[in-house]
């Protein structure tokens, strides 16, 4: 331990990023520092892995993937055990976190030949001499960057469909989790020695930046909107593609058909689970005027349970302290109640769960990510208006309904890439599905088979396998063909649907 840390501010000391445990200012690890040049280093390291990991085939990748997934497995515990040292995540919620990560590893690997793999595809009637065939080629390099609040299953969700896909990836792990992000690298390096397909580098934001720039192929960058933004604009000088994960501001809403006490629980998880910092937290709930007194009344009571130190952690990031104070404190200057919790919550590196009603819409509660353990819940006429409040938001990430006639109609309505449907954050769970947002959420996929794709170019190929009958695609097609080809297209397309 170093006595000078200030808890949780990670600091570069003779070229080693060292990271503290926000509770209590322990050192948690250090990583060597990168710079630009070493950051090319790498990207150039990765190029050569990336073709000895293509070589291998789907095969050699998907064994190697999946001693990768059981490797984090028997590990679980340590993992766990270092991710609470370096963000202060209970233990608990770090083994709930890798659960998710292992089984977006497993999905990926034991699909990606399926998804990416070549095939042939249906023969068109006016190219019928030739037949169709696509497969999914790797990018190369992948460039992955990472926030701290989730960072093993964020980064894994990438990183997992990036080298199943065939690519070797290049990772820089937030600066506040350094240390988790270079055991991801180093246990891999142990299934995998042969070659670095998969290196961590480490450092601020300026490394982030310089990794955009160092010839990466793709970039999947998972953070917030406005470091999304750079990550966009450095990466257009190049024209590499980018995916974006970005913040939220998810919404639950409660019909009157709903289970209100399982509501609540959801409720105060969704809100809670991890201090609150979580991209597809729940930050609002609208609650439908008949069940709105039992549902606030349910969400003290369950709220009202939970200790700091315990079950909910430390706010990993000081710096975001004032951000949850400042969004309380405008709230309740607008009018806003304090059910639980509310002014004097934050005390750092801790926030007192709090449940706020009556907020206005215009304050930044409710409409800015604040990322603690806070709750908004307001009273809602009907689904009709609990939709349309959802979504006047610049988010769209995820959401959650708590019904039985509507529910599914409603969670089509909601603005959002994801919605759970009497539950929350459970689509993160599901290997097969697609993970991403819309508007400032960002764009593009992780998870899945769009997730798989993500990270792969569709690659069109023709085969001829016949003469031509009607030969468009030459010029020695004569004036009687293109009547013939006039024909064969009224023939096909010609009539009215
Ligand atoms: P940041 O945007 O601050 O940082 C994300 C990553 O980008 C970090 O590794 C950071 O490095 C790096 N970075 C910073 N500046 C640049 C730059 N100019 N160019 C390239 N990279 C850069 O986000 P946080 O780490 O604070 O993460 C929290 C945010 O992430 C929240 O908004 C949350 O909602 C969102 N999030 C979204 C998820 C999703 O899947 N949609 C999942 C989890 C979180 P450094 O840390 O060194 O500054």
């Amino acid at each position: 331990m170093t006595a000078t840390h200030v808890p949780g501010l990670p600091v570069i000391e003779d070229g080693q990023l060292i990271s503290t445990n926000p509770a209590t200012g322990a050192e948690a690890g250090r990583v060597p520092a990168a710079d630009e040049k070493a950051v090319a280093a790498a990207v150039e390291r990765a190029g050569t892995a990336a073709a000895w990991w293509q070589s291998i085939g789907w095969e050699g990748r998907r064994t190697r993937l999946l001693r990768w997934r059981t490797l984090l497995v028997e590990r679980v515990q340590e993992l766990a055990e270092l991710t609470r040292r370096e963000s202060g995540k209970p233990v608990d919620d770090g083994i709930v976190e890798i659960t998710a990560a292992v089984e977006h590893l497993d999905w990926a690997a034991s699909n990606a030949k399926r998804v990416l793999g070549p095939r042939r595809v249906r023969t068109r009637l006016l190219l019928a001499e030739h037949s169709g065939h696509l497969e999914y080629q790797p990018f190369g390099v992948v460039g992955v960057i990472g926030p701290w609040n989730y960072p093993i299953v964020t980064p894994i969700g990438s990183i997992s469909g990036a080298l199943a896909a065939g690519n070797a990836v290049v990772f820089k792990p937030s600066e506040y989790t350094p240390v988790v992000g270079q055991w991801l690298a180093d246990s891999f390096a142990e299934i995998v020695p042969e070659h670095p397909v998969l290196q961590a580098v480490h450092g601020l934001g300026d490394v982030g930046a310089a990794l955009c720039r160092a010839g990466v192929d793709k970039v999947a960058f998972t953070g917030s909107t406005a470091t999304g933004k750079k990550v966009m604009a450095a990466c257009a000088e190049n024209l590499v593609p980018v995916v974006i994960e970005a913040g939220g501001k998810d919404a639950l809403i409660v019909d009157e058909d709903a289970d209100v006490r399982a509501a609540a629980e959801a409720a105060v998880w969704g809100a809670m689970t991890n201090a609150g910092q979580t991209c597809i937290g729940i930050e609002r709930v609208y609650a439908v005027a008949p069940v709105y007194d039992r549902f606030v009344e349910a969400v003290v009571e369950k709220a009202g349970k939970l200790r700091t130190g315990t079950e909910i952690g430390p706010i990993t990031m000081p710096r975001q302290l004032d951000v949850i104070r400042d969004h309380i404190d405008d709230a309740l200057a607008r009018g806003g109640r304090a059910v639980l919790g509310g002014a004097g919550a934050v005390q750092a590196p801790y926030v007192a769960p709090t449940v706020l009603v009556d907020v206005p819409e215009d304050s930044s509660e409710m409409r800015e990510e604040t990322f603690g353990p806070t709750l908004t819940v307001t009273r809602v006429r009907d689904a009709d208006e609990a939709v349309r409040r959802a979504n006047d938001s610049r988010y769209g990430l995820g959401g959650s309904v708590f019904g039985r006639k509507n529910a599914i109609r409603i969670a089509r309505r909601l603005r959002s890439g994801m919605v759970a449907v009497n539950g929350t954050l459970t689509f993160v769970g599901m290997g097969n599905l697609p993970f991403g947002g819309v508007g400032d959420s960002g764009f593009g996929r992780i998870h899945g088979e769009d997730g798989l794709r993500e990270f792969a170019r569709p690659k069109a190929i023709t085969v001829r396998r016949a003469r031509s009958l009607l030969p468009a695609m030459t010029f020695e097609r004569t004036p009687a063909q293109v009547q013939q080809i006039v024909k064969a297209l009224r023939l096909l397309y010609g009539r009215k649907p």
